[in-house]
């Protein structure tokens, strides 16, 4: 059951093709969308009237300058700096910012066009938007991330705005640099406007839970997939890719619904800890010293450090990638299936090749796409954003409790809609159709803009 492109939507595909060349990134994530459309198509002829698929193929805005910054032996360094506005249908223009050498336009592309169906999931008032930097923040010292941050916020900052494009972190930024772009971003425009930003520091208007939900809400969507299946994270042994902020908390919130980590990574190698990962020796070495994963096996003589090692080939019942895209291929994912895994639950951004979703369609196991399962991140983002606009700062209960709601909602949308489309248990299919329509009806209502 290898899904095709509907014939209506494949000449749509070819001009992305055309249009776009070299940006394979941004081809995957559109093909995987608009293969899940074609019976949209039949139900609302008004999309394909309106030319909904082709308009929101195509940002509303990219912005791409330069980021010059000195380090700290007074050499320049010139990086490349990225925003694209993909879609302010249902609010401005939300997504995060990703500091990491591989950053090109094509990957800024595939990540502003996920986050459009992904915010539209969350059900609240958020477009879709990505940016960030082909900057390596590895090895930098503290000032030079500093000068780095102010200079690409001394161009970014005159097309931001609470009611116009609202950043956020992602890989390589987090809340040191949300920090640092945020006191360029009030210095330039004398405004303290903490809703321009999201991901702040508890302290100067940021959200409790903010930090834990990616993680803490993958999680919850793969509770709610194990739930469906009769099943829970109950005594489960779970592998999670990563060892980074999404990482951390997926590994947190398993261990608290009683399943066992026994493997995370980096890009460097996988560490596996057969009684079960030490979290708060990760959280010391990754979140406090900034080293790398290695170092556990200094603390841990009973766990193995696999230099280069393949995470997926570690035998799991639950695996949740939380590192980067196309981590899992399709041999990857075969593995898996082969050593009796029954869910998977993205927390990063397009993990899975599509051989490997194809796996996992095929295999019938519970598999639950990023733009689903991750955005509990974004949404709590959203949450900040409610709370900055009111003046107010909730508890961390009620907060993981919005969360926790937030998530189930998704994965019932998700669940519903596979089934009325006539796939029952494809997310793929449920996430990619519930997302679109929402958005395609708000870009209807607004008329050709
Ligand atoms: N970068 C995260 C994502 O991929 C969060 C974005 C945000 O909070 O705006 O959804």
């Amino acid at each position: 059951m290898s899904p095709q492109i509907d014939e209506k939507v494949e000449p749509i595909f070819q001009e992305v093709l055309k249009r776009n060349p070299g940006e394979v990134e941004f081809h995957q994530a559109v093909r995987e969308v608009l293969e899940s459309l074609g019976p949209v198509l039949v139900k609302h002829p008004e999309f394909a009237e309106r030319k909904i698929i082709e308009r929101i193929c195509e940002p509303e805005r990219q912005i791409i300058f330069r980021v010059p910054w000195q380090d700290d032996g007074g050499n320049v360094h010139i990086n490349r700096g990225f925003r694209v506005e993909f879609n302010s249908s249902l609010g401005p223009f939300k997504g995060g910012l990703r500091f990491h050498p591989s950053v090109y336009l094509g990957i800024i592309k595939f990540l502003g066009f996920e986050q459009i169906f992904k915010n539209s999931l969350t059900g609240l008032p958020i477009g879709g938007g990505k940016g960030g930097s082909d900057f390596d923040p590895k090895g930098k010292s503290d000032n030079e991330i500093m000068r780095f941050c102010q200079s690409f916020m001394t161009e970014l900052y005159r097309h931001l705005g609470e009611h116009t494009d609202v950043p956020a972190g992602d890989i390589g930024v987090g809340g040191r640099e949300i920090g640092y772009m945020f006191g360029q971003y009030k210095r330039i425009t004398n405004r303290y406007e903490p809703g321009v930003l999201t991901g702040k520091g508890l302290d100067w208007g940021g959200s409790l839970v903010r930090t834990e939900a990616t993680g803490y809400g993958a999680t919850f969507f793969v509770d709610a997939m194990l739930k469906v299946r009769k099943e829970s994270f109950d005594g489960k042994v779970c592998t999670v890719s990563g060892s980074g902020n999404v990482a951390i908390y997926t590994i947190e919130k398993i261990h608290q619904l009683g399943g066992k980590c026994i493997s995370c990574s980096d890009s460097n190698g996988v560490i596996y800890h057969e009684k079960g990962l030490d979290l708060n020796l990760i959280k010391q070495l990754k979140e406090v010293e900034r080293r790398r994963i290695e170092d556990y096996a200094k603390y841990h003589k009973d766990a193995k450090y696999i230099p280069n090692g393949k995470i997926w080939d570690i035998p799991c019942q639950v695996a949740m990638p939380s590192a980067t895209q196309n981590e899992i291929n399709g041999k990857d994912a075969a593995t898996l299936v082969k050593n009796g895994c029954i869910a998977v639950g993205e927390g990063a951004n397009m993990p899975t090749t599509p051989e490997g979703v194809k796996v996992f369609l095929e295999a019938n196991i519970a598999y639950g796409p990023g733009k689903a399962a991750n955005a509990g991140g974004v949404a709590t983002s959203a949450l900040e954003m409610q709370q900055n606009a009111c003046r107010d700062a909730w508890t961390f209960e009620y907060t993981e409790q919005r969360l926790a709601q937030i998530m189930k909602n998704i994965h019932d949308t998700c669940y519903q809609t596979a089934e009325e489309y006539g796939t029952p248990g494809n997310y793929v299919n449920g996430a990619n159709i519930a997302g679109f329509i929402k958005v395609a009806q708000a870009m209807v209502a607004h008329g050709l803009i």
